[in-house]
């Protein structure tokens, strides 16, 4: 075995090698770009070097660097993770070049399998059924498009360089071919440097089965099952899970020989998985599915292999890499339950999904029952807008599926993270959604079912709010009165008269927030309580975060953010808290100036009066446009929170 190991790669990843190759007695070696300097991966490793910037093109991509960390060090291996450099045949042999060995297959079979046009007319040769369509050499658009009309709609046109779900268009009518195959070679050229497509009849009820190969230097070419990846957005996976729901061990032994015929195709050795589209329409038959394409290297969603067959395939990697031969015969690996993984996110479904990066002001994953959580940041730390936002994958084995699906949702929701926003609750819901439980999995559930998944905008959780405002409102209650306390030396000042808080018995008042950017008032009692009504019946169980700028009211996946309005930002608007017109104090304090005058016209968000609390002016802003009616007070009274001054008057 190897004594020394350079991960190149980061964040969850990095640090899951890392883990292996230390258990079997190696020094991990860490290479990171500026950006990662303080994450887990970089201090869990025995030495870590700096390769560059941010930008991966400026650090995580560049041979050379990671090549003269290799050489400095001395490292014997060199493990790529997924990404980056993994499926590269080029670094592979300057890796062979630089006496350093790769641990992944040899380049020759990363070659052939790089592009999915050659990587279909070899696996063709060999047997293995490919989807139905065009894979030469030919790119003429018209010569294209009467292929796309002989294979028959709908088709796939895809970039032969293509991965990511990147470079693939769905057309459905012969009229749209053209404009959808030029915006396809766009894409594959921007992202890929290469515009070539192939043309594939679009499988109907599609889904994404994939077989674990592994292959060893002595011509060992075996499966570890296959893994159900149908659950997808955008050509992106979202869940996986081992084994696939209603596979028969024969048609598991056609997909399995079908990706063991793949491998041994190209000669390969080293983790590698053959992906598959199968017809779902009538069920998994093992004449129903097509080779898609090979990746060749670690998948991302390995974790569930490893849960069902209890092997560890980074550490069969190293040995493969090491020459060993694989410890184990098709015929003695079983599967154990049922395994299941989600792909945990920054980013925010309610929202288009966007990414949504930011420091991790709690992050509490939940532990729990066959729950394992392969993570690359940690509570403090960062999502950055530089790499692919994934907070962690969260997997989960159980005796069967209903099982491990159930302590995944279990785990999820009782995840806490602050800062970004996350999928979590999406990906609950798609845990439970009926069709998925019940197996019917096809890759188009996730986009048929937005709305019923809450991928959608939400109203604001008004009651999580409320218990926000009422924990703000205590803490710069507490903030005020010590200070006081502080200035007086008196330690017996009950506080009421100058505490901006403090409401005479019997009296509401409200409080200024802003809540997930919206600026709203909470209705507050005398007790700073939430006035009835206002935070509704249920009273739900909130984690609170408390950051610098902000409280965060988390509940189930689910996060608000909240703050105590600027008194003095004069563009709060908490209209609609009164819809009567009526213009109240904000706080307890003095009337130190009016304005207007009886019957005057006013603009909404006008200045009428200013009152003073604490030593601070606070502007009284018109809550709608109208008419100046039943001033009560004159400049110089003191004011009780929420009491009425004026009221505007539609007009
Ligand atoms: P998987 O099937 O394992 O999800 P993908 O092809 O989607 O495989 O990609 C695996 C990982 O590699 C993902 O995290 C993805 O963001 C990353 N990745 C994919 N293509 C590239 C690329 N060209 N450069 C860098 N990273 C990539
Ligand atoms: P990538 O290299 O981006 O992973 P793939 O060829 O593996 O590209 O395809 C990605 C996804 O696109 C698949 O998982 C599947 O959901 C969908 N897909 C690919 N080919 C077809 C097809 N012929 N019919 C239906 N869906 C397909
Ligand atoms: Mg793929």
């Amino acid at each position: 075995m190897f004594s020394s190991v350079l991960i190149a790669n980061r964040g969850e990843i990095a640090l899951r090698v890392a883990k292996t190759a230390r258990r079997l007695g190696m020094r991990v070696i860490a290479v990171y770009s500026e950006a990662d300097a303080d994450a887990p991966f970089v201090s869990f490793a025995d030495e870590a070097h700096c390769i560059g910037p941010a930008p991966a093109r400026e650090s995580y991509l560049v041979t050379q660097r990671i090549l003269d960390v290799a050489r400095k060090t001395g490292a014997q291996c060199l493990h790529p993770g997924y990404g980056f450099l993994s499926e590269n045949a080029e670094f592979a042999e300057a890796c062979a070049a630089a006496g350093v060995v790769f641990v992944g297959p040899p380049p020759s079979a990363v070659r052939a399998m790089g592009l999915k046009d050659a990587a279909k007319a070899l696996v063709e040769k060999a047997g293995v059924p490919v989807v139905p369509g065009y894979h030469g050499e030919i790119q003429d658009p018209a010569f294209l498009k009467e292929k796309a009309y002989q294979i028959g709609y709908p088709v796939l046109i895809k970039a032969v360089a293509g991965g990511g779900g990147k470079g693939m268009r769905r057309v459905d009518k012969h009229a749209d071919f053209e404009e959808a195959l030029a915006s396809c070679q766009r894409e594959a050229q921007n992202s890929f440097g290469d515009a070539r497509v192939l043309i594939e009849k679009y499988v109907t009820a599609p889904r994404h089965v994939e077989v674990q190969i592994f292959g060893d230097r002595h011509g060992n070419v075996i499966h570890f099952f296959e893994r159900d990846c149908s659950m997808q957005r955008r050509h992106q996976k979202v869940i996986e899970e081992a084994p696939a729901p209603g596979m028969t061990a024969e048609v598991r032994a056609a997909f399995g020989k079908a990706a063991v015929d793949a491998g041994k195709a190209v000669g390969y050795f080293g983790a590698g998985t053959v992906e598959f589209i199968a017809d779902g329409s009538k069920g998994l038959r093992p004449d129903g599915f097509y080779f898609m394409e090979m990746n060749t290297r670690l998948q991302v969603e390995h974790p569930v292999t490893e849960e069902i067959t209890g092997f560890d395939l980074v550490e069969l990697q190293f040995r493969v890499a090491a020459g060993e031969k694989l410890p184990v015969v098709q015929e003695d690996l079983r599967i154990d339950g049922h395994a299941v993984e989600a792909r945990l996110y920054a980013e925010e479904p309610e929202r288009g999904f966007l990414p949504s990066t930011g420091r991790l002001h709690a992050l509490r994953l939940a532990e729990g029952e066959g729950i394992r959580i392969d993570s690359g940041v940690i509570e403090g730390g960062e999502v950055t807008p530089f790499y692919d936002p994934m907070i962690a994958k969260v997997i989960a084995h159980g005796d069967n599926r209903d099982e491990a699906l159930d302590r995944l949702r279990d785990a999820l929701m009782a995840s806490v993270v602050a800062g970004p926003k996350t999928n979590t609750r999406f990906l609950a819901a798609l845990l439970d959604h009926p069709d998925f439980r019940a197996g019917k999995l096809d890759t188009g559930l996730i986009d048929r079912n937005l709305e019923a998944l809450g991928a959608v905008p939400p109203a604001l959780d008004r009651v999580a709010v409320t218990a926000g405002a009422l924990a703000l409102v205590a803490e710069e209650k507490a903030r005020l009165h010590a200070a006081a306390i502080a200035r007086s030396g008196w330690l017996d000042d009950p506080f009421t008269e100058a505490d901006g808080f403090a409401l005479a018995p019997g009296r509401r008042g409200i409080a200024r927030v802003v809540a997930e950017g919206e600026a709203i008032g909470v209705e507050l009692d005398a007790a700073c309580e939430a006035a009835p009504g206002a935070s509704g019946d249920n009273a739900r169980d909130f984690t609170l975060v408390g950051a610098e700028d902000a409280l965060y009211v988390l509940d189930r996946g689910r996060q608000t953010r909240i703050a105590l309005a600027d008194p003095l930002d004069v563009s709060f608007d908490d209209h609609g808290t009164d819809a009567g017109g009526n213009v109240k104090s904000p706080m307890h304090g003095k009337l130190v100036a009016l304005f207007v005058v009886e019957g005057e016209a006013v603009e909404k968000g006008q200045r009428v009066a200013i009152v003073e609390a604490m030593k601070m002016e606070h502007p009284v802003l018109a809550p709608r446009a109208g008419l100046v009616e039943g001033i009560a007070f004159e400049a110089g009274a003191q004011l009780g929170e929420g009491v009425r001054i004026m009221v505007i008057a539609e007009g």
